[in-house]
């Protein structure tokens, strides 16, 4: 049995760190074009105009959007038009209407759209959101804190409106909080620090309802913090690893410290989303990120160079 094939545009960190590697490790899947101005992947067709790889590959049916999300919407919207089948990077888009846009034009032509969450695919998730269903939150707190000069090296976009500052892995928590808690909350206030000489922050502090609490900082060095802790009814629960590790009462119980089966996960699901013919859209996680923008207060912070 040969695999569905699947062309990857933006050939850039993720790309590379972990679309190609769970694309090549499946026999579900044949990488049989990429797309990207400079970027390439040894031994696959390569093209720098995406335009020119859908008029002359109507071979491939799905498209796999790697871009950040500023340039994505146009990719997004060309692929289906052109009848392809769709996979976006988290965060879906640049704005909330846009993603909503692809969705009613993927509905209506009878086409895929899957808007991934990497998180939510980390190896401890089901089961905290499984031990948290029969639950009562007391009270959560996630801490995300990184350093971006270690996971976004030169990447200015990050910085650039609709680049997401911090709420680019800022994010991925809110992915697993909107996944893993039985009750949804809305935000309620929230304190953004932008650094003098750029567009989006570089941390957050965030009030929900419902005692649920954030703090996302990329200026962490040393070791790295993607924590979520949450008190409830029945005991104390937290991921750690970004979602990998699960402890319950102090005692690790679930989960492995390695991200390498998040991709390979969300690859599957597209396969499952397209044999049942059925989309995937949600945007629970980018609705707190425009909440917080829409809200927040702003305070500015020392000019943030790479
Ligand atoms: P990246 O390396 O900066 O960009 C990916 C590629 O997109 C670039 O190499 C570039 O390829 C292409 N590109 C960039 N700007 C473009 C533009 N304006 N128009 C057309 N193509 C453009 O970014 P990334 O870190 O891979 O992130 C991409 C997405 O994945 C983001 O939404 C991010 O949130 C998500 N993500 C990133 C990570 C991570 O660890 N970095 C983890 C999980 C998810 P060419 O120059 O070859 O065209």
């Amino acid at each position: 049995m040969t695999g569905t094939k699947i062309a990857l545009v933006g050939i850039g960190k993720i790309a590379v760190d972990q679309h190609v590697p769970a694309l090549n490790a499946s026999d579900a899947w044949d990488l049989s074009a990429t797309v990207s101005r400079k970027g390439s992947v040894e031994g696959v067709p390569a093209f720098t105009d995406f335009h020119q790889m859908l008029a002359e590959r109507p071979d491939i049916g799905v498209i796999s959007l790697c871009l950040p999300p500023v340039p994505r919407f146009e990719y997004a919207q060309a692929a289906l038009l052109a009848g392809r089948h769709v996979m976006l990077e988290k965060p879906p888009g640049a704005t909330l209407a846009e993603v909503i846009t692809l969705q009613k034009l993927a509905a209506e032509r009878g086409l895929t759209l899957y808007t991934t969450w990497h998180s939510r695919m980390a190896h401890a998730v089901a089961p905290a959101r499984d031990w948290l269903a029969d639950k009562v939150i007391r009270k959560a707190h996630i801490t995300w804190r990184e350093d971006v000069r270690k996971w976004h090296p030169g990447q200015d976009w990050v910085f650039e409106p609709g680049g997401m500052g911090v709420f680019d892995p800022g994010i991925n928590a809110l992915s697993i909080m909107t996944h893993i808690l039985p009750e949804a909350v809305h935000l309620q206030s929230a304190t953004l620090e932008f650094p003098a000489n750029r567009q989006t922050a570089i941390a957050a502090q965030l009030q929900f309802s419902g005692n649920v609490s954030a703090d996302f900082d990329w200026r962490q060095t040393g070791p790295q913090t993607w924590d979520i802790e949450i008190e409830t009814d029945g005991g104390h629960l937290a991921l750690r690893m970004g979602g990998n590790v699960l402890e319950l009462n102090g005692q690790p119980t679930a989960g492995e410290n390695t991200i390498m089966g998040e991709y390979p996960a969300l690859y599957a699901r597209m396969a499952e989303l397209l044999e049942m013919g059925q989309s995937e859209v949600d945007l629970a996680p980018m609705i707190h990120v425009s909440d917080a923008l829409t809200l927040g207060r702003r305070k500015e912070t020392e000019a943030f160079f790479f």
